[in-house]
């Protein structure tokens, strides 16, 4: 059995039942495991800790299948966690609220590397760690199983698979093609998922909570929704009554998209306008003209790929925080979101405290905010808690 074994004191996370295996916490790899093969997890007194997927080229060398020294990593394992994901989900499908959302969230879910996104009948998964491709066949075999009747399609395109030293591959897993785009239901409004060539696997599902919330907050409402995707915030808000919708993407295919969305829910385009712009650059050059809104969306993507660019980044979400709050009328409403997991929630919230403070506006937080329940928080495991944001009162 191939066998790693850690360092003098590095096994102290592992005993907090958190999953990564950095390379610096590693003394000895024990014969020669291929990646992504099961490895058993010794610390440095030869006591056993688990086993892990072994990840040869990524910094997060093993990621643990099991804290469970007697059990096996197989099929049955892998059948057994997919089933539970399945089972967390169904409520939330149960419930009306919805027709996509996501089936397995990667290490929050117990299978570290995999994440299957349900768009109605398509299944995008993405294999994203050396032990999820290690497993990839027994895996597609086991959702073809667990999910009757669903397509199967791979996006597995992400940054990540690079530093797992894995080539990027899409493309259909079944003999029926799916359709470009997938149409699905979120809280009775029509959206459609680019699956090909979308970002991730087509939509930002983690944000549905929030976008409803919105809506709520829309009435009447001159509403500036920053980093807008292919415009989901801006169609809850349209369907909460908004009077007027300004979507802001520096991607032209997103806001092609977002359009059509706006159409096929049937929202009059006079109460729609798209800026195809640098939301930083967009943000200056209305508070030049002095143009204000009553309520304001930022949800940047991550500007924090890594801990190293955590005091740029913080540079990024103060700037845009700071403008975003001088342009608000007195009382207008504020959604601020950061998707970076290395961007913790206490500096987020003294981020935003201090864009306020620089603005002269105060900030009182309405609700605090997160992703939506099928993005498991896994409390040992702080980085899936991944999105953090706040509704701001702005006075
Ligand atoms: N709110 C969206 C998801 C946003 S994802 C939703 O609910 O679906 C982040 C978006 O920011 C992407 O569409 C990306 O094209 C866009 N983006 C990234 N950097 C940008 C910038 N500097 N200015 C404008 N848009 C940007």
């Amino acid at each position: 059995m191939h066998q790693i074994r850690l360092r003098r004191g590095r096994a102290s996370s592992l005993m907090r039942r958190h999953p990564w295996i950095f390379s610096g916490a590693v003394q000895r790899v024990e014969s020669e495991p291929p990646s992504g093969a099961t490895v058993r997890v010794i610390d440095a007194d030869g006591r056993a800790l688990g086993h892990a997927a072994y990840s040869p080229s990524s910094q997060i060398r093993a990621r643990m299948w099991t804290f469970d020294p007697a059990e096996t990593v197989d099929a049955a394992l892998l059948q057994r966690r997919i089933a539970a994901a399945g089972q967390r989900r169904s409520a939330l499908l149960a419930s009306g609220q919805t027709t996509a959302c996501r089936l397995i969230a990667s290490e929050a879910d117990g299978i570290p590397g995999l994440v299957v996104d349900r768009y109605d009948r398509v299944l995008v998964c993405q294999f994203l760690s050396a032990g999820a491709e290690y497993w990839r066949e027994t895996l597609l075999d086991i959702l073809r199983d667990a999910f009757p009747g669903t397509v199967l399609f791979e996006r597995s395109d992400s940054d990540a698979r690079v530093k797992e030293g894995l080539p990027s591959r899409t493309g259909p897993l079944h003999a029926v093609e799916p359709p470009d785009s997938v149409t699905f239901l979120e809280h009775g409004l029509h959206f459609r998922a680019d699956i090909r060539s979308g970002h991730k696997t087509g939509f930002y599902l983690d944000q549905r909570e929030n976008r409803l919330l919105l809506g709520q907050h829309a009435e009447g409402a001159e509403v500036l929704n920053c980093f807008s995707y292919t415009g989901g915030f801006a169609v809850h808000a349209l369907a909460g009554g908004a009077a007027h919708v300004t979507d802001v993407d520096v991607s032209a295919d997103a806001l092609r998209l977002a359009g059509e969305h706006v159409r096929e829910n049937g929202f009059d385009s006079g109460r729609y306008e798209q800026q195809e712009s640098d939301v930083f650059h967009f943000l200056r050059s209305c508070r030049d003209a002095r143009r204000e809104f009553d309520v304001i969306v930022l949800d940047p993507p991550k500007f924090a790929a890594s801990s190293s660019q955590v005091r740029r980044a913080s540079r990024g979400y103060k700037d845009i925080n700071l403008l975003a709050m001088k342009l608000l009328r007195p009382g207008g409403l504020l959604f601020t979101f950061s998707c970076s997991a290395h961007m913790t929630e206490p500096l987020f919230r003294k981020i935003v405290a201090d864009a306020a403070v620089d603005a002269g506006r105060e900030a009182q937080v309405l609700s605090q905010l997160s992703q939506s329940v099928d993005h498991p928080v896994v409390l040992h495991i702080p980085e899936s808690w991944y999105l953090k944001g706040y509704l701001c009162r702005i006075g």
